[in-house]
């Protein structure tokens, strides 16, 4: 098919020519003198993007997925109580890893739409006087459902209540895109991967860690190889890996996050905002909704839209990939069917984000959607045109 293909699922996301360039080397000896001055440098500006001056940044050669489980397993034991809010596929999954690792899992049900209910939480907290829970596991953005909770607000429940639990996150559709501050917002381990926000390929699962979550390693008794911190703490601070690191990908994020920081955070952040609100105009123009149930929720990395009952989310889907080109995401186990994503974030801009808005635009028109052509597409660039 002639023309490039619109990638908008909301990760992996589309990669700066810049990053492949500077992914594009040869190979080379990863035990040199000189390898150091990659990853040391790499490895102390990446806590910029998490936001942490106090904390401690790790790169694994994995995904987000191994990040959840690098959180769990080197700071806690089994039957370790931890609580979490289940509202999407993300949450969900991490809350059956955590399961699985044979920690003691409480968990609420959430409206899928919504995100972590702080009232309750903190009610709950305030209950645990004995300080059981040891750890909260939340998912800031909720790829899913396009759900973004509210991190300071869960600092606040737990400062409310004078609760020691350590405060976990899921940060691998947010952090880099949305504004995340692990240090302000007390955060002891933050997860991220490198192929959302950070815009490279999949491959890193990228981490950071506070000196509390990094001292509970004396105390956790969750087995561990591979993904066990004290490796890396034994050799990152002289720029080295415990085993073979990929050097295309270190080079990709040196790349990334000088992009980021040339850029700038608050820029970035604001970029998604503006970005994301041209979407959500042209939602509305569509006469659709979002699976966010209200602004408080909505993100600015992805929009979950509704089809409308009797039309298949899927056919949408697939008539933008097959006859556009155009790569949106599905809906995930519960709303499988009922929607589709649009993900913006990582490498985009107004016009770029217009080939989605114009695909969708023909894929549910082509699918017998009863929207006026152009509406959504003139609804975003009238909205980008004024706040530009
Ligand atoms: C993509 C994603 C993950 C999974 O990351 P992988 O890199 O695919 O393992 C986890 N959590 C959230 C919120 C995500 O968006």
């Amino acid at each position: 098919m002639a023309g490039r293909n619109h990638l908008y699922v909301p990760g992996p996301t589309n990669t700066p020519d810049s990053i492949l360039q500077a992914m594009h080397v040869s190979m080379e000896d990863h035990r040199s003198p000189i390898f150091p001055e990659l990853v040391k440098p790499v490895l102390e500006d990446l806590k910029k993007i998490f936001q942490t001056e106090k904390g401690t940044a790790f790169a694994f050669p994995a995904t987000g997925t191994a990040g959840w489980e690098v959180a769990l397993t080197n700071t806690l034991s089994r039957g370790d109580k931890v609580l979490s809010y289940r509202f999407g596929q993300f949450s969900h999954l991490w809350i059956d890893m955590a399961k699985r690792l044979g920690l003691d899992v409480e968990y609420t049900e959430v409206p899928w739409g919504e995100g972590v209910p702080l009232d309750a939480l903190q009610a709950r907290l305030a209950q645990d006087s004995n300080h059981e829970i040891k750890a909260l596991l939340i998912t800031h953005n909720e790829t899913a459902t396009g759900v973004t909770s509210d991190l300071a607000g869960v600092r606040k429940a737990l400062d409310a209540t004078s609760h020691p639990a350590m405060f976990y996150v899921d940060g691998v559709s947010s952090i880099a895109s949305l504004d995340f501050r692990m240090d302000e917002w007390g955060i002891d381990a933050a997860v991220s991967g490198s192929q959302k926000g950070f815009m490279m390929p999949a491959g890193l699962a990228l981490l950071a860690f506070s000196e509390k979550a990094l001292a509970a390693r004396e105390t956790a008794q969750c087995t561990r190889g591979f993904l066990d911190l004290n490796d890396h703490l034994m050799h990152n601070p002289g720029g080295y890996f415990p085993y073979t690191p990929s050097t295309p990908m270190l080079y990709g994020l040196r790349e990334s996050i000088r992009l980021l920081l040339e850029e700038g955070l608050d820029n970035v952040f604001a970029r998604h905002q503006r970005l994301a609100e041209g979407v959500r105009q042209a939602v509305a123009a569509w006469g659709l909704t979002l699976c966010a149930k209200e602004p408080k929720w909505y993100s600015n990395s992805v929009s979950a839209v509704m089809v409308p009952e009797g039309v298949s989310a899927q056919d949408i889907i697939m008539t933008a990939f097959n006859k556009y080109n155009l790569s949106l995401g599905g809906g995930l186990s519960e709303v499988a069917g009922k929607l589709f994503r649009i993900g913006h974030l990582g490498d985009l801009n107004e016009l770029s984000l217009v080939s989605a808005l114009a695909g969708v635009e023909m894929a549910l028109r082509d699918n017998g959607v009863n929207i006026e052509a152009g509406s959504g597409v003139g609804a975003a660039c009238e909205y980008w045109r004024k706040t530009g």
